[in-house]
């Protein structure tokens, strides 16, 4: 990629040559053939930037007035601004990929964090970046991280600013989610840096998303409703990228999309977050469309459309041909028409299976909405825009049409993709309020209805966030709520026993990590805890078992395989405990741990001489460590060599009464 300096000098004569442009075809003469033919940089700029959470009817143009969101209204006037537009997913990861790639989340498969995006699947920035275009991602969250929990949603960017593999922190900022401030920031600085285009750039402003912590001044002005004021924050970082923008030349050919990813449920439907329903609180969101030289501006589009529209749109206003497969369709003919016909809005979520609930489908059409459940509803949105009195009847034709309609929409259906399940990005998913993903029920149809779950659901995020913020009370307090609802909440059990380990109560820890395997068997996750728990409270053949069954479920998990490996040593069986350190050494050859257990099995197990000359490396390079030099002594000791034991012992002594 050329890096080319950002001179004042050739900004000012890309703008005489685009003057000199326009003006030649406004006289009608034939474009000068003096001048050089039209550089790439002619195609507008496109600028995405979707805001987490973000409710439609919670920002001041959409028509509420407890917020001031000075930028979106800006926008809104220099664009055109829809009032009627869906996402298919109450969920960020799933509800982004849909964007990105204007599908369906049952036709992409990211129904859940960490299922990869196929590489089948076409990016926006995949599409753009074939037409000359630099692209670059720019996240709020590590829900959004390719590394981790959004594999595959990089293709395409040049550049995709994920998280640090090691956490600056124990903070979340940095660590889990960033302000939205530094988010544009870093956009800031990349396209400083390139400032060569057209560039596709995405901005991730995660900063409404609960918990709500809006910094200063708007926690202060908003702190009796704080994620409206998240809200005003999220607006003012972005007028101070849109100010960037203009600065430098960047925002008037540009065409700038800006959309919510979900909305948030604020309790309606007792729904307090997102991601369990389909109703209008969590799926309507703003979206923005501005248009170079802001054409079309201030223009309001009420027909209904989807978030899964934009991609198509863009494509279509820069010629790229759109694969006849997109489920979402340019919204270019709707700019112009005055009555624009309504376009049907379908809704999918499976995040209630984390919880083992049953899964949502729903269709928003002719103002009628339907919602597939165990207990079906529809609502006439007409009379009843709040989504309250369900008027879903088996013989109503207007149900069987829409029940309809999903079922011709499952035939298009990606094959299920599992989710990760190493573990390690379960800590993450916690930190941001999400539960770990368990083994999802193959058949669906005999699972509870969410809408008799939610108050667990509740209560289980309420919790995950104390946790988080190691507020212990006020987890536990809600787990126990969790589990007086419903003591076999496998969820509640998993997280309760967690907590209790953290707390040192290991006795009620591996107690309630056993009932969550009873209800759910195949959890290497809760098994690892329970024998986390059993180890600590010196149970070795409880620990044993449990470790035992986790990594049967999960081979790959190498501090279950370390602790497993320590257990075995307890239990004084050093062959059993030699195959784990081994085992582990193949996940990870350079664990000073498992290297250390393999020395320790083999003194066990009086095999001196094989222990001996990997402690005399690790002496080498781990010259700090106490136990390198305990067991140097040892199997000097065992070789009969009793002055290099003693030596080595010594070594050991005084490294140990350092610590
Ligand atoms: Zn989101």
């Amino acid at each position: 990629m050329t890096r080319l300096p950002h001179s004042y000098a050739s900004l000012i004569s890309m703008r005489l040559f685009r003057l000199a442009w326009l003006l030649a075809l406004a006289s009608g003469l034939a474009f000068a053939t003096s001048l050089a033919p039209p550089r790439k940089t002619s195609l507008p700029d496109v600028f995405l930037i979707t805001i987490d959470t973000l409710r439609a009817d919670h920002v001041h143009c959409y028509g509420y007035d407890k917020v001031e969101t000075p930028t979106l209204d800006k926008l809104a006037a220099s664009g055109i601004r829809f009032s009627q537009a869906y996402t298919p997913s109450p969920i960020t990861n799933t509800s982004h990929t849909s964007i990105l790639t204007g599908l369906l989340p049952s036709v992409h498969g990211v129904t859940d964090f960490a299922i990869p995006l196929s590489s089948e699947h076409e990016t926006w920035a995949a599409f753009l970046q074939k037409k000359g275009y630099h692209t670059a991602a720019f996240i709020g969250a590590v829900i959004l991280d390719s590394k981790t929990l959004a594999p595959g949603l990089d293709q395409g960017f040049d550049f995709y600013d994920n998280f640090p593999e090691h956490a600056p922190s124990k903070e979340r900022w940095g660590r889990v989610e960033r302000r939205g401030m530094d988010v544009v920031d870093h956009a800031e600085k990349w396209l400083t840096a390139h400032p060569t285009g057209p560039h596709f750039v995405w901005v991730h402003l995660y900063d409404p998303h609960d918990p709500y912590e809006p910094p200063a001044p708007f926690a202060e002005k908003y702190k009796e409703h704080l994620y409206d004021g998240e809200i005003a924050y999220s607006d003012s970082v972005l007028g101070n990228f849109i100010s960037y923008l203009s600065k430098h030349g960047w925002y008037e050919n540009a065409i700038v999309m800006v959309v919510g990813d979900h909305g948030e449920g604020l309790g309606e439907h007792h729904e307090d977050t997102h991601g369990i329903f389909l109703y209008d609180s969590t799926t309507h969101v703003p979206m923005i469309v501005k248009l170079p030289s802001q054409a079309d501006a201030g223009k309001v589009v009420d027909a209904q459309v989807r978030t899964i529209d934009l991609l198509p749109t863009a494509l279509d206003l820069l010629k790229v041909p759109a694969p006849a497969t997109l489920n979402g369709e340019s919204l270019k003919p709707l700019f112009t028409e005055t009555a624009a016909t309504d376009r049907t809005a379908y809704g999918e979520t499976d995040y209630p299976l984390r919880f083992g609930w049953a899964p949502l489908r729903s269709v928003r059409d002719h103002g009628f909405k339907f919602i597939q459940a165990p207990r079906p509803e529809l609502y006439d949105l007409h009379v009843d825009p709040k989504e309250l009195n369900n008027t879903y009847a088996a013989q109503n034709a207007t149900a069987a049409k829409m029940r309809g309609m999903l079922s011709a929409l499952k035939q298009n259906a990606a094959p299920k993709t599992e989710a990760d399940s190493s573990g390690q990005n379960s800590d993450k998913l916690k930190a941001l309020g999400y539960t770990a993903p368990s083994g999802a029920a193959a058949d669906t149809s005999s699972l509870p209805d969410p809408k008799d779950k939610i108050e667990q659901q509740n209560l289980l995020h309420t919790a995950m966030i104390a946790s988080d913020d190691n507020r212990t009370a006020d987890a536990r307090g809600a787990l126990e709520k969790v589990l007086q609802l419903d003591p076999k909440q496998p969820t509640a059990l998993r997280q309760i026993g967690e907590l209790e380990l953290k707390s040192g109560d290991f006795a009620k820890a591996a107690e309630h990590l056993k009932a969550a395997r009873e209800v759910r068997p195949d959890d290497s996750t809760a098994a690892f805890y329970e024998g986390q728990a059993r180890e600590k409270s010196g149970d070795w053949p409880g620990a044993r078992d449990a470790l035992e069954a986790s990594l049967k479920l999960t081979p790959g998990q190498l501090p279950a395989r370390l602790l497993l490996g320590q257990v075995y040593l307890k239990l004084k069986d050093p062959k059993a405990a030699e195959d784990q350190f081994e085992a582990a050494q193949l996940l990870d050859s350079k664990s000073v741990e498992a290297q250390l257990g393999s020395a320790e099995a083999q003194i066990m197990d009086n095999n001196f001489a094989d222990a001996l000359p990997p402690l005399q490396s690790l002496a080498q390079t781990e010259d700090k460590n106490p136990k390198v030099f305990e067991l140097l002594g040892r199997a000097y000791k065992g070789l009969g060599k009793n002055a290099e034991a003693e030596q080595a012992e010594n070594r050991a002594a005084a490294l140990s009464s350092n610590h």
